[in-house]
């Protein structure tokens, strides 16, 4: 259902509804199943409960014609029978509630009780930040795919206030310095530095709380423009939102709606428009003022007017900030101070843009195939 537009443009609805009435007619087979076998099961019960009340009374009346047993003792026999067999039918309902419930509680507690291998909180707090970051030596492989290591011994290292362009083909490892950077991963050899500290040593939420995120793919939640704009500052007046708004150009379209920033943005904020997205994730990173900022440049194309609102809002938003930036357009590598190149999980070139085009390198190519097209070799100035 969510992802209703792709299956609806594709015209992949009759291949959907299979895939979806494959999935229920198992779930239906299943139910059969367990209907069968409850059946099968009450049914028995049911003919031995009567079984065995006829064959109390066969017997019981005949030790009462006998003379051996009276009326009245049979009858009370009889019912405490009875009650009992409530009693144990009861019970057998109650087993069944609880084995269901042990079942899926497994899996709820299993999620419950797995220990995070980056804990949210604890470590020190430094009373400021710089916001210098470094890499040394950062070898890397996700745990889950731990036979293909993404990065080969990093090196580098970022001033307080300077503007990196991260490049390089896809696949390269761009994204994954940025996880790094806001420890979501730890590096498997080598560290990640914050002014100076090893990340390990930094409370992981004085961390988070130093850095601003705009990513590729900005993801709004389903709740008004306010509130995502909010997510990393909740206690943000609305005088500060919409600051926020307003210096990345979001304002004006927002006040457009009929009900401003109380607008709800729709699951995953389907209700806006891709330049509009990032420019509501670019206030909530401005609302959050923090001292670093890891930007994934959008990859989709923006109109040119969008494209201009965009990249007037990010301008503010570097301003004074370190800044690390995984960079596809032109305009955002000649305004970086520095350039790294990134291929294989290896920096394979660094410096300013004038003099690694000059280079007959991996930058020069991308330069030529992947970026902008057309103003590809122009000179910087
Ligand atoms: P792009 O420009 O296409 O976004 P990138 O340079 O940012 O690419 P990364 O996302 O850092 O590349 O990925 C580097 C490598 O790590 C890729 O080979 C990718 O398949 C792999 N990878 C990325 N995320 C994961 C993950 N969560 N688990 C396992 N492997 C991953």
């Amino acid at each position: 259902i969510a992802a209703i537009r792709t299956v609806r443009s594709f015209g992949a609805e009759p291949a959907e509804q299979d895939r979806y009435a494959l999935a229920v007619g198992r779930s239906y087979d299943l139910a059969k199943r367990r209907t069968k076998t409850t059946g099968t099961f009450i049914g028995g019960a049911a003919i031995s409960a009567y079984g065995a009340m006829a064959l109390v009374l066969w017997y019981g009346g005949r030790l009462v014609l006998a003379g051996s047993m009276t009326v009245g003792a049979l009858t009370s026999f009889l019912l405490y029978t009875l009650f009992v067999a409530f009693a144990l039918g009861a019970l057998g309902d109650l087993w069944g509630d609880f084995m269901r419930a042990s079942g899926a509680g497994e899996r709820i507690f299993g999620l419950l009780d797995r220990i995070p291998s980056i804990p949210s909180e604890g470590g020190d707090r430094p009373a400021s930040a710089a916001g210098a970051l470094s890499f040394e030596g950062v070898r890397f492989t996700y745990p889950t795919r731990s036979d293909v290591p993404v990065l080969h011994g990093i090196d580098f290292s970022i001033a307080s206030g300077e503007v990196v362009a991260i490049v390089g083909p896809s696949g390269a490892g761009k994204s994954t310095l940025g996880s790094l950077v806001g420890r979501l991963y730890d590096p498997d050899a080598g560290r990640v530095t914050f002014d100076g500290r090893d990340l390990r040593d930094l409370d992981p939420a004085w961390l988070r709380a130093q850095i601003g995120v705009v990513a590729q793919e900005p993801v709004l939640f389903s709740c008004s423009i306010a509130d995502n704009i909010r997510l990393g500052t909740p206690g943000a007046s609305d005088e500060a939102v919409e600051a926020a708004a307003r210096a990345a150009n979001a304002h004006d379209f927002v006040t457009g709606f009929p009900e401003g920033y109380g607008t709800t943005v729709g699951e995953r904020g389907i209700q806006l428009s891709g330049g509009q997205k990032q420019r509501v994730a670019i206030a909530r990173a401005l609302l959050k003022n923090p001292r670093v900022l890891l930007l994934d440049e959008a990859t989709s194309a923006l109109d040119a007017e969008s494209e201009h609102l965009v990249k007037e809002a990010l301008d503010r938003l570097m301003r004074g900030r370190t800044t690390l930036v995984i960079a596809h357009r032109m305009s955002t590598v000649l305004g970086a101070d520095r350039v790294l190149v990134l291929e294989n999980g290896r920096v394979v070139q660094s410096g300013a843009h004038d003099a690694l085009v000059r280079e007959d390198g991996v930058y020069r190519r991308l330069v030529e195939r992947q970026l902008v097209a057309g103003k590809a070799l122009e000179p910087a100035s």
